[in-house]
């Protein structure tokens, strides 16, 4: 009988498609799936730092392993990501139970680390790692993500990703080429390519090719209907691009863009690069050339000096600008950030009260945005019967809005066209025409 593996992922997307390729790499070797933790011959964490709450959850879940290996004492533990990355063997002498770690740069030595040929760690920078063809294993076969660079080389000063996973590398565009046009002949419909900050996609390869440029490539590709793509920098944020959505008929009307923060000086204490004016002037050049491109953003609340009148700026931020859909944090502490250093941390309860006021403003907006659909007709990309409502199908705008309707299981997979009939907070509802 093959032995078996499990995987839990913590964090965010791009750790999401880690887990993908670690999936992969077990599969190649012959491990088959174990359907929890308790059947698995070896168990990787697949950890996250960005934020405190996927941190903690990570190390509640390895508490609850050192039971499990009690009690199955062959049992393999390994982890992965960016708190193998950032805290390497200290993890052995705190937790000696742990077998294996290996940070986000070398899923490529995964063979190796388990065969026992290379020592327990793999926690160097692999400057290589973009070049590599790793295999995969996806679900679902209608939606997948392609990694298009790897690292960051922005520091901001509460992330701590550059550290983690390296200096900013560009896959070359022949290997995302091959890549995106394998998926579209397996039947794969969307892809969204993933990258720290897509908008500087090629600064260092030797063809002279840019994100617009990969995303004009990739829209002749035969088969496959949408190309969506996270995460973009303002500061690399270019009219080139906006252009290329507008203009290139797979690629989606949908621009993730994290302004993080409305006050200046919050901004700088980010390392942002950027002030609000210089921020607006990008999404009036969006809205310029296309005033129905949906436009989405990431926000930190209680940054380290935030007063009340930096937050009130924000505030004006979101009012002015009317995003489709916001992503809300509170600002937690990150251990090896500049941010940590910062004077005038601010109290828990202040980043919980402005955290409430920006998602109920926020939920004001989606509601009025969503409402100017109703009576529309989109084309909807069928996930499937909804979770919430089996009866009934749902799936996603081009804009990635979510749409329920009444539809049948054939309608899974499919491109349909729906009439909207009513706007909710965070979905539609509609009606096959
Ligand atoms: S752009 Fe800033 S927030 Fe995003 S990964 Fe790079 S350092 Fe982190």
């Amino acid at each position: 009988m093959s032995k078996k593996y499990h995987i839990h992922t913590f964090g965010c997307q791009m750790n999401v498609h880690d887990s993908e390729k670690i999936a992969g790499i077990f599969n190649d070797t012959g491990y088959g799936t174990a359907e929890d933790s308790g059947d698995a011959d070896i168990i990787v964490l697949n950890t996250c730092s960005i934020r405190a709450k996927a941190e903690q959850k990570f190390y509640s879940e390895l508490g609850k392993l050192k039971k499990i290996k009690k009690k199955n004492p062959n049992l393999k533990i390994a982890v992965a990501g960016c708190i193998a990355q950032q805290s390497g063997k200290q993890l052995f002498k705190r937790f000696p139970y742990i077998d294996f770690l290996f940070g986000p740069d070398n899923i490529g030595s995964l063979n190796t680390l388990i065969e026992g040929g290379n020592g327990r760690t793999a926690i160097e920078h692999n400057p290589e790692y973009h070049t590599s063809v790793i295999p995969m294993k996806r679900e679902g076969g209608l939606k997948a993500w392609v990694s298009i660079m790897y690292g960051c080389d922005n520091f901001c000063a509460y992330c701590i990703v550059p550290y983690t996973r390296g200096r900013e590398r560009s896959r070359p565009a022949s290997d995302i080429y091959n890549e995106v046009k394998s998926l579209a002949d397996e039947g794969f419909k969307e892809i969204t390519l993933l990258g720290q900050n897509v908008n500087s996609y090629g600064k260092n390869l030797p063809d002279n090719i840019d994100f617009p440029d990969l995303l004009s490539k990739l829209n002749e590709i035969d088969g496959l209907q949408r190309i969506r793509f996270v995460t973009s920098h303002p500061r690399d944020f270019s009219a080139k691009l906006t252009r290329a959505i507008r203009d290139l008929s797979k690629v989606c009307e949908h621009m993730h863009l994290p302004i993080q923060a409305g006050s200046d000086s919050v901004l700088k204490s980010m390392n942002r690069g950027y002030t609000y004016s210089e921020y607006k002037a990008k999404i009036d050049i969006i809205r310029d050339l296309d005033p129905y491109m949906a436009v989405t953003t990431d926000i930190i609340v209680g940054f380290p000096g935030e007063t009340d009148e930096d937050f009130e700026k924000t505030i004006q931020a979101l009012t002015e600008i009317e995003y489709d859909a916001i992503y809300a944090f509170k600002y937690s502490k990150r251990p090896g950030t500049e941010a940590l250093y910062l004077p005038d941390h601010v109290d828990e309860e202040v980043k919980s009260s402005r955290l409430s006021r920006i998602l109920k403003l926020q939920e004001s907006i989606c509601y009025r945005k969503n409402k100017i659909l109703e009576g529309k007709v989109v084309e909807v990309l069928v996930d499937g019967p909804s979770e919430n409502d089996p009866t009934r199908m749902t799936g996603r705008t081009r804009s990635n809005k979510i749409v329920n309707f009444s539809g049948d299981i054939a309608d899974g997979g499919n491109s349909v066209f729906i009439k909207i009939l009513e706007a909710k907070m965070h979905s539609l509802n509609g009606e096959k025409v």
